[in-house]
């Protein structure tokens, strides 16, 4: 068994009794959507069930599904805490979690399993039935509370705060040399993106591929493709930027959808791909990697598309040509398997995240760096805590 050396933090010594003391944080709370994000002061319970664990926030980064919750894309229980792709530290356990300890470093994932539904036996943890039953709902004091009312975790992550309570199946510890902001990105953007193309679509060596949409998690696909042998990666967006860097992960060939028609192009240059990935999720996009992929291949939605978004397809192609469209969450992943393998590839010059942070920021500029995101600045922003 690997052994990780720990940072020595201070141990945190839990309440005896549920919300009997709590812990004043600053977090980045939502209050309204479409809206904005506030930095305020919340209070976290000092009390741990017995499989939690409570976790210093070192870095966070941002992501576009946060950012579809701020501007009222994607329905959420106010206020809330957002922000999901962290790394931390641990600072203490409950009494159940036997495998953790205070100094370790953790990164965080939002595919929370219980590890004993239909799902979680089949080994699909990123599907588990009872997420939804793993939060505070059901004990007996809410995490964080402001004014005394509940104040809500997105993901049960609310990693845009100072520290946190999370369940341990949301966590998986790491070394802890690695850097904290690249460490963050492995919990969402690398592990969705590197999964889709490994644990979802299954790329094999030899394989071409097409990945439409080059932000954090596109990258990623291309990333992905390449750790799988495909010879033929061709990167898909709008400007030469952009494809630049793709060119960094792993794209063999670009396409600028800003310059003609991406569909033909891909075709042109490849005959059709044996896999397309749409990392956008809009209609438009969705229809392009349908149109890219050869007869009897599957175009896969990696993008979260915004609530109420159609897929309109022209069907009588679809049939004759005998092409599968499909949607892939969070990579396929089982996340404690996973995340310490792709920082293993990271530390060995295998996988590229330095070229994934655009830029960090402390945690009171949060609202202005999902407004980055916004006008398609950033690749990722990444939240940095001192
Ligand atoms: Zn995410
Ligand atoms: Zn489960």
């Amino acid at each position: 068994m690997t052994t990780y050396p720990t940072t020595g933090a201070p141990a945190f010594r839990a309440a005896a009794t549920p919300g009997a003391s709590r812990t004043r944080v600053r977090a980045a709370v939502l209050s309204a959507a479409p809206g904005h994000l506030e930095v305020l002061d919340v209070e976290l319970d000092d009390w741990l069930a017995p499989d939690e664990v409570r976790v210093r926030v070192d870095a966070c980064g941002l992501c576009h599904s946060d950012l579809h919750m701020i501007d009222g894309e994607l329905p959420v229980v106010m206020p809330t805490v957002p922000g999901h792709e962290i790394a931390g530290t641990v600072e203490g356990v409950g009494a159940a979690v036997l495998d953790l300890a205070p100094g370790d470093r953790v990164v965080a994932c939002l595919s929370m399993f219980c590890g004993s539904c239909a799902e979680c036996r089949a080994g699909r943890t990123f599907l588990c039935d009872r997420r939804n039953d793993l939060g505070r709902a059901e004990r007996p004091v809410p995490r964080l509370v402001r004014d005394g009312q509940p104040v809500g975790q997105v993901a049960g992550l609310g990693g845009l705060a100072e520290r946190t309570i999370l369940h341990r199946n949301s966590v998986v510890r790491v070394a802890t040399e690695l850097p904290v902001d690249r460490a963050a990105l492995l919990g969402c953007a690398v592990l969705t993106g590197v999964g889709s193309a490994l644990h979802g679509a299954g790329v094999r060596p030899g394989d071409s591929v097409a990945v439409i949409g080059c932000g954090g998690v596109g990258l990623n696909v291309v990333q992905g493709a390449r750790l799988a042998g495909a010879t033929r990666i061709v990167a898909v967006d709008l400007g030469a930027d952009k494809l630049e860097v793709a060119r960094r992960f792993g794209a063999t060939h670009v396409v600028d959808a800003a310059a003609g028609d991406p569909v033909a192009a891909v075709q042109e240059l490849t005959g059709g791909v044996d896999h397309a990935f749409d990392v956008v999720g809009r209609q438009a996009t969705v229809a392009q990697a349908v149109g890219m992929v050869r007869a009897g291949r599957t175009a896969y939605v990696v993008g979260i598309p915004p609530v109420g978004e159609q897929f309109v397809l022209p069907g009588l192609p679809l049939v004759t040509s005998a092409k599968g469209v499909r949607g892939l969450l969070m990579g396929a992943n089982h996340f404690p398997r996973d995340i310490p393998v792709l920082a293993d590839l990271y530390q060995q010059g295998r996988l590229e995240l330095d070229a994934l942070v655009s830029a960090w920021i402390p945690l009171d500029e949060a609202d202005e760096g999902f407004a980055q995101m916004r006008r398609g600045q950033a690749t990722r922003v990444v939240v940095t805590f001192d």
